[in-house]
């Protein structure tokens, strides 16, 4: 196919082997738009509302959208999709690296497994060739560990994407690891693929990808190449990659310290990007067709311990297993990163829970009793290691905190909900939103749980006036619908969003390898539209008012910044309401958070106002009808 579309969907129901081949439907890819669209509309329509999501009837989806692979800048990801053991709702992460242009080059647009393997298997693939092998001697090794074994023994030419034992585990914020350190963190879904049984995916293909017109491309991507390589970002983001960003989240307080405590850590200038490229950088990494090599290979060096090689860690990893466990060593950082690496745990959420988990023994919620006669305390290497093991293997209260902070604090009580830092179970990345009340918005209505990559509005709330809530919510509608299509065309936000490309020229792009004269209107028309069927979901799982999961930890309104240029600062109760009141009004929803019929029809969207209304949740309809441009209205400098 002449359009981006490499033209083969597997499904593989992994109870019976049964491999069936069909051809890629453009239909759908020009409704959905790939990657996290076409995701989100499959999960919706075939997950049964009652299924495990770590049970058979969960489905696993791997999607390389329609950009990915092509010629043009970073288009260099993959989208993997599944209901989320973590959220219990849509769920969907994505990766760089090279795994999801090799998948295209085989021939492959998406690979859905259903079912559960009777024994560990991986999925081999090369051009036509498809087959589940046996993954016993696989099963039980660390990520990277397996990553190497694998292209041992098929090649180094083979692209993998694995599991490590905590996936194996099922522990509930397990990722998907590719390129030893690109992974898909979020939501679950190496926890996903580990019920399943399925270890890893191997591929290899050398098929071209047919574009709707090559030479426009060429000359649209030749311009954009030579006008960006000196764009001023293009130097720090190559040199530091996302770390640069640590010593700004500290002078902006925004930087989580001690479990989301303070936002200022006083030896931030010993985690910071400069030590990761004084102290470990061995040299600058990137993913297909991205010259902004923001990836940085790096090693660790920790006195008593093997010296160990990662890809990292990258700003998230710093603040939330930094920073955020007090430590002070960039070394002690890259090795916690490592060894999640490994395990196969989201850096995010391992860190947010072992963060969880050292304020619970700081106040003797938990003791050395329970941690097998270890201690959990701030800043210490070997304390994390243990913590850690302890998770990846669910051993002892390892079991509590293996299904996330939410969870765990069900378990210990004590008003502990208070302080796991997450919402709808998952935990919130690296920046804390007290004092950035956009980005503590965006953490409360991400329809994956408190997660960055949806809308990230810090800038925003520093121009606008961070003691003042009002108009943030439609800022975030805004970002909510623009920011999740790079995850929908599977190409990197990171490139195309820091260098100034206008979301007119990646819109361009679509059309040149698609055809199918795409308006930016358009496109953010089908993000939202997917948006409102994601909450539909998440509201149809879960059977209550939206409204009610939309809510961050209480510390994020009862506790001030103690500390550092944001002391005394942070959002009221009151003002949450306010942002909440002000963003369902923006999306057309009603007060409970439920979207009405009104907009699920003008979206196209008719079954799931159906669905929400057989089940008592439809939204009452708004006084006044809906609002004519839905997040349309304000346009950011950058995405
Ligand atoms: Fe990969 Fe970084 Fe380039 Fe994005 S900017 S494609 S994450 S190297």
């Amino acid at each position: 196919m002449n359009n981006g579309i490499a033209g083969t969907t597997l499904r593989i129901n992994l109870t019976t082997g049964e491999i069936e081949r069909i051809l890629s439907d453009e239909e759908v890819y020009r409704r959905w738009h790939g990657g996290r669209g076409v995701i989100a509309k499959i999960l919706y329509d075939e997950v049964p509302r009652n299924a495990d999501p770590l049970g058979p009837e969960n489905i696993f989806i791997v999607n390389v959208g329609i950009m990915s692979g092509c010629f043009i800048p970073a288009g260099s990801k993959v989208e993997f999709g599944s209901v989320s053991p973590l959220t219990n709702g849509h769920g969907d992460s994505n990766m760089g690296g090279h795994f999801g242009p090799m998948l295209k080059f085989a021939g492959y647009d998406m690979i859905i497994f259903t079912g559960i393997s009777p024994k560990p298997v991986y999925l081999y693939l090369d051009n036509d060739i498809i087959e589940l092998r046996d993954a016993s001697r696989y099963w039980g090794m660390g990520s990277l560990d397996c990553e190497k074994q694998l292209k041992k023994d098929l090649g180094e030419d083979f692209e993998i994407a694995t599991i490590g034992p905590a996936g194996e585990n099922g522990v509930l914020f397990s990722c998907i690891t590719h390129d030893f350190g690109r992974q898909a963190g979020r939501t679950g879904q190496g926890a996903v693929m580990g019920s399943k049984k399925l270890k890893a995916i191997a591929v290899r293909g050398n098929r071209s990808i047919g574009v709707h017109d090559l030479e426009s491309l060429k000359k649209q991507v030749m311009e954009i190449i030579l006008r960006t390589k000196t764009h001023p970002n293009m130097e720090p983001w190559q040199k530091y990659g996302t770390s640069f960003f640590v010593k700004w989240s500290n002078d902006n307080a925004v930087l989580p310290a001690y479990n989301f405590q303070t936002t200022y850590f006083e030896d931030v200038d010993k985690i910071d990007g400069n030590q990761l490229v004084e102290q470990c950088l061995i040299s600058h990494k990137a993913c297909f067709g991205c010259w902004m090599n923001c990836g940085k290979y790096t090693k660790a060096v920790v006195p008593g311990k093997p010296i160990v090689h990662l890809e990292g860690p990258e700003y998230e990893t710093t603040a939330t297993c930094g920073s955020n466990l007090g430590m002070k060593d960039i070394n002690h950082v890259a090795y916690i990163n490592w060894m999640l690496d490994n395990l196969g745990m989201d850096t995010m959420s391992g860190g947010g829970v072992t963060a969880f988990a050292m304020e619970c023994f700081e106040r003797g919620l938990i003791t050395e009793k329970d941690l097998e006669g270890h201690t959990l305390k701030w800043g210490s290497l070997d304390d994390v290691e243990h913590f850690l093991d302890m998770v990846a293997c669910r051993r002892g209260i390892g079991e509590w905190f293996a299904g996330g902070s939410k969870q765990a604090s069900e378990k210990i009580g004590h008003g502990s909900e208070k302080f796991a830092m997450q919402v709808k179970g998952q935990e919130m990345s690296g920046y804390d939103g007290r004092w950035a009340p956009g980005m503590l918005l965006s953490y409360m209505t991400a329809d994956i749980g408190a997660h960055h990559n949806r809308s990230w509005t810090i800038t925003v709330d520093i121009e606008e006036g961070r003691e003042s809530v009002e108009g943030r919510a439609k800022i975030v509608v805004y970002l909510q619908h623009i920011r999740p299509l790079f995850d929908t065309w599977c190409i990197c936000r990171l490139f195309w969003g820091e260098v100034d490309v206008t979301a007119e020229e990646i819109v361009e792009s679509l059309n040149h390898i698609t055809g199918w004269g795409v308006t930016v209107d358009e496109a953010l028309r089908t993000s939202e539209m997917i948006w409102n069927l994601t909450r539909c979901h998440y509201i149809e799982r879960n059977r209550a008012n939206g409204r009610a999961f939309d809510y961050p930890p209480a510390r994020s309104w009862e506790d001030k910044i103690p500390s550092g240029p944001g002391k005394g600062k942070g959002v009221t109760r009151d003002q949450i309401e306010q942002m909440l009141d002000e963003y369902y009004e923006a999306r057309g929803w009603d007060k409970n958070g439920n979207p009405t019929r009104e907009v699920l029809e003008d979206l196209g969207l008719v079954f799931a106002a159906d669905n929400l209304e057989k089940l008592g949740f439809l939204g009452k309809p708004i006084p006044g009808g809906i609002p004519p441009v839905r997040g349309k209205k304000y346009k950011p400098k950058a995405f």
